[in-house]
């Protein structure tokens, strides 16, 4: 027959376990660490229904009603190949991040498995195509809110995350855990500081700066309009948004704390002088690479 615990028992069993949970933390930090992983954020499950942002089915326990956990990684998208888009160097980067990021997340999901503690990972891109993206201009999960709730940023007007480090120049990818892993605080103070460069360097004027809050109005269809012309021309995504935050401690780095006029005067200026020389390092990487004419359909459906 089995004894019941004593309270001095219990709580000496809530130690043990916050200790190994504490542990593991230490370990998965870790692992990202000697991976050059960039951020790396630990978000209890609970935090999406509390907040109650997220509709049921987008939250983590309804797609895997194991997962305590989640746990997300960033890779930084570095400032000067951002400032190029768009560009076939631009567009590089951004699928060998992608690709480094799933890669991140299958590893420390088998890592957390063979560890004994119930995995599973939701891809960066939740999105098969194109068309898919036109029919249904939503993830099935979104690693935004997730670095949100993991404590490493923001939601900007751009409905980016904007991240003390980065700004939005990073991209995000979240593994889930069965493992209840001691949580990230969330970030209180929002970095956005609604300077509306975002809004005006849109091309497409997708984001429109709200009075009442810091989260513009987002025009989805004029953004996927963008994708669209940039996917035919073989140098998406576009992330114009993301370029001329003036949100992270990147731009220190790269001695681009002052770049904001220029990111403002650009499309007027390049419109009527092309080969002005303030831009040329960008406008030289936009001329190559990229084919004349229109792509044919076959390879538009299939680059998104
Ligand atoms: S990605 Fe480009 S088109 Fe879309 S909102 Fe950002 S700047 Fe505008
Ligand atoms: S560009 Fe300005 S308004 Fe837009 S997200 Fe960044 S800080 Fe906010």
């Amino acid at each position: 027959m089995k004894k019941e615990l004593s309270m001095k028992e219990r709580a000496e069993g809530q130690k043990t376990s916050q200790a190994r949970t504490r542990g593991l933390k230490g370990r998965i930090i870790r692992f990202c660490r000697e991976r050059g992983v960039d951020l790396v954020g630990f978000a209890p499950v609970e935090r999406w229904d509390d907040a109650g942002e997220v509709p049921l089915d987008f939250r983590p326990a309804a797609i895997w009603p194991m997962a305590r956990t989640v746990i997300v990684m960033g890779l930084e998208m570095p400032l000067p190949m951002v400032e190029t888009t768009p560009s076939v160097p631009h567009m590089e980067m951004y699928k060998t991040a992608n690709i480094e990021l799933d890669q991140l997340a299958y590893d420390l999901t088998r890592h957390l498995n063979r560890l004994g503690h119930a995995s599973f990972f939701f891809p960066r891109d939740g999105f098969g195509s194109m068309r898919a993206l036109r029919e249904k201009n939503c993830a099935a999960f979104s690693h935004v809110m997730a670095a949100k709730y993991a404590g490493l940023g923001t939601i900007g007007a751009s409905h980016c995350l904007l991240t003390p480090e980065f700004g939005p120049r990073v991209r995000f990818v979240s593994v889930f855990t069965s493992a209840e892993i001691p949580p990230d605080p969330v970030v209180e103070k929002d970095l956005c500081i609604k300077c509306a460069t975002c809004a005006k360097c849109c091309p497409k004027k997708a984001i429109r700066m709200r009075a009442d809050r810091i989260i513009g109005d987002y025009d989805d269809q004029a953004c996927l309009e963008m994708a669209e012309e940039l996917v035919a021309r073989r140098c998406f995504p576009c992330g114009i948004c993301t370029k001329v935050c003036p949100i992270g401690q990147d731009r220190g780095r790269y001695g681009q704390k002052g770049a904001i006029k220029k990111y403002l005067r650009e499309a007027e200026i390049l419109a009527s002088h092309p080969d002005d020389p303030e831009y040329k390092s960008w406008t030289h990487l936009r001329k190559y690479g990229v084919p004349r004419g229109k792509s044919r359909r076959g390879e538009r459906e299939n680059a998104g």
